[in-house]
Order: C-alpha cells, then sequence, then structure tokens
C-alpha cells in the first residue's frame, strides 16, 4: 500500500540544500524527498522522519504480512 505523497529516498540529482539544517547536499548522494511539501533533507535529517513515516506506515501491514502465528 502506498499513500501519495509519500516520502521518498533519492539520489540527488544535483546540489541541493536540507530543508532543516540547511547543509549542503551534494549531487548524487542519498537524500529524502517529501513530495507533498516538496521538502529535500539530507540524509542525517530524513532519516529519523522517514522512518517514522515507514512505522506508521506498516503499522497496518504487519497485521497482513507477517507470519505471526496468532
Ligand atoms: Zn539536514
Amino acid at each position: 500500500m502506498s499513500y501519495k505523497g509519500d516520502p521518498r529516498r533519492i539520489t540527488a540529482l544535483f546540489n541541493s540544500t536540507c530543508s532543516k539544517c540547511k547543509n549542503r547536499i551534494k549531487k548524487s548522494s542519498r537524500a529524502y524527498y517529501w513530495p507533498n511539501t516538496k521538502t529535500v533533507m539530507c540524509e542525517t535529517c530524513g532519516l529519523p522522519e522517514y522512518n517514522q513515516f515507514l512505522s506508521m506506515a506498516a503499522d497496518e501491514e504487519v497485521y497482513h504480512n507477517t507470519d505471526n502465528p496468532y
């Protein structure tokens, strides 16, 4: 299941600036992108937020997809 506006892990196609810490994101380095807000974050800032999104999104799927014996 995926939602419109899911954050994405991307490889920067050009030099950019993290919207949180204002550090530079160099071309071809890893970054995170939020389509809804057109936000780009460096790996350091983006990772925790991305993981938070994943755990929220996964909550629903866990019940259906795991080999939970119950
Ligand atoms: Zn940052």
